[in-house]
């Protein structure tokens, strides 16, 4: 059986620690390898490694920082085929998608590429009498993340990327379900020419999570998982004194106007609502059609597309999603099916018993639809991460408006519309923090920011763009004055002014 083991100071770590998790193959349903879950000593080590080697790596100028972020996008483009392949074969998700998974974490390294220019100071000449003002942002110390299973390349990327790139040592804590492309980011991260230490993954659960929270060293923590942890870890975080940002779960609706190009939201609707099996934290699980004569249109078209789509295993080219990520997520999703019926939707197409290939023991689930689905239920107000589409018809746009704004989610939210005038509306008037207008999956570009509202994000720093490079560094003001002897000061006891 493949052992999937700690990676510290450069180089593989095994503890002695007998603690194991099984790494499914969700595909065929096998354990296919099992990874070690750290004791506190293994953690304790990889923060005095981390913190041993980050005074040099923090005092390496800029440029040359940037030049292992330029060199670990070329390996990984290189190693990209088999990565996505390492990928596809833990979280199931289809090798196109595990290839887009690994380039949208690589967009954040070409941002953390530009870090000379990125972490730059500011600077105040004469601002008052010979002096000047400047200020530097400084890396933290030690920092860590903590990932989902959801995205196992681009979300470590977006956290280790920027933290790394402003000069502090990272500890990962990857998902316990799909382990190993994390550990291979962080050996191409070595081979690019990071010194041993500054990027280390120590895998591991709750206790590995608690002792990261606890740890004095540790100056600073990024989660991103569901969202009673995301409070959990937001809390302990910050009371143990650290600067924590923790996104959460997501609920994200499509509103759908009725002068909206009804073929386009469908193409963008069975990718957005069923890709990667539904767990995308900015999937669109929701429908919201405005007036009944919309949903009906628009369900007459969903039917077949969604009778169209291919489940498969992970590597077929021809599949449109693959299994979900292990059996008791199988479960819960199909136990949020049940729900969702006992509530009282109708549900118009079962995943349960359609599309599922029969030749397979693995994870999977159909695309399910659920039409006449309301705001009371409780299978509309949590998060199932499933391929799951739920339909709520609103009667008009201002009900609409108030659906993804009441909602206890506010990560993403998309609008198709042929009118400027109510999109405009709608992006400012809605309470999420991720608007798509006509776009299905609003996830910004690397150089701007991404973060949700209300419980899909604790904390108020959102993750990469500018705001990443706020996260991972500290601002020091220096006001600066070179007396040449001459000037007096007849007022030392009062507060100085600038005149
Ligand atoms: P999860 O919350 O189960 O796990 C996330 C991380 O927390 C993992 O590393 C896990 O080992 C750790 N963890 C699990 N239980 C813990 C506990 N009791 N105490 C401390 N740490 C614990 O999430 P998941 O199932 O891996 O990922 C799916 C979730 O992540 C969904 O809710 C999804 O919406 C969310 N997500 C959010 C975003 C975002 O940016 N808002 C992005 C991707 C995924």
């Amino acid at each position: 059986m493949r052992k999937i083991v700690h990676f510290i100071a450069g180089k593989d770590f095994e503890d002695s620690s007998e603690n194991t998790a099984s790494v499914f193959a969700p595909n065929t349903g096998e354990v296919q390898a099992e990874v070690s879950l750290a004791n506190t000593s293994t953690l304790a080590y990889a923060i005095e490694t981390a913190q041993a080697a980050q005074v040099e790596w923090a005092a390496t100028n800029p440029q040359r920082r940037a030049r292992v972020m330029f060199k670990f996008k070329e390996l990984v483009e290189a190693n990209r085929d088999r990565l996505a392949a390492l990928l596809s074969s833990e979280h199931g998700k289809v090798l196109v998608d595990a290839q887009g998974d690994i380039q949208r974490g690589l967009e954040v390294i070409e941002f953390a590429c530009g870090i000379p220019h990125a972490q730059k100071g500011e600077y105040t000449e004469g601002a008052g009498p010979g002096i000047d003002v400047y200020s530097m942002r400084q890396a933290l110390g030690v920092v860590a993340g903590i990932t989902p299973f959801n995205f196992p390349a681009m979300i470590p990327m977006w956290m280790f990327g920027v933290a790394i790139a402003c000069g502090n040592a990272f500890i990962l804590k990857p998902s316990e379900r799909d382990p190993s492309v994390p550990v291979e980011l962080a050996k191409l991260m070595i081979e690019a020419g990071l010194p041993a230490g500054v990027l280390n993954v120590v895998h591991g659960n709750k206790e590995v999570v608690d002792g990261i929270l606890d740890h004095q060293t540790i100056k600073a923590v990024s989660f991103v998982g569901s969202s009673d942890i995301a409070n959990y870890v937001y809390e302990r975080g910050a009371r143990a004194g650290k600067r924590v940002q923790a996104m959460g779960g997501a609920k994200n609706h499509g509103i759908v106007m009725p002068d909206a190009d009804l073929d386009q939201v469908v193409t963008d609707l069975v990718g957005a609502a069923y890709g990667s099996a539904g767990e995308r934290c900015m999937a669109l699980p929701v429908v919201v059609p405005v007036g009944d004569d919309t949903a009906e249109k628009l369900k007459a078209k969903l039917i077949p597309a969604i009778k169209d789509i291919m489940v498969s295993h992970s590597e077929d080219p021809n599949a449109h999603y693959g299994p979900v990520v292990t059996s008791a997520h199988k479960e819960r999703v199909e136990g949020y099916i049940d729900l969702c019926i006992e509530e009282g939707a109708e549900l118009v197409y079962d995943g349960r018993t359609n599309q599922i290939p029969s030749d397979s023991q693995g994870f999977f689930i159909g695309p399910t639809f659920f039409d006449h689905v309301t705001k009371d239920m409780r299978s509309y107000q949590e998060e199932i991460f499933g391929p799951v589409l739920q339909m709520v018809r609103a009667k008009d746009f201002n009900e609409a408006v108030s659906l993804a704004s009441d909602h206890q989610y506010g990560n993403g939210v998309a609008m198709y519309t042929r009118n400027g005038h109510a999109a405009r509306e709608f992006a400012q008037r809605v309470n999420v923090g991720m608007v798509g207008i006509n776009v299905p999956i609003p996830v910004p570009v690397a150089y701007h920011t991404f973060g949700g509202w209300k419980r899909s994000a604790f904390g108020d720093t959102n993750q990469h763009g500018m705001e990443g490079v706020k996260f991972w560094t500290k601002v020091k003001t220096i006001t600066q004055r070179w007396p040449d002897g001459s000037d007096t000061n007849d007022n030392a006891f009062v507060i100085p002014t600038m005149g």
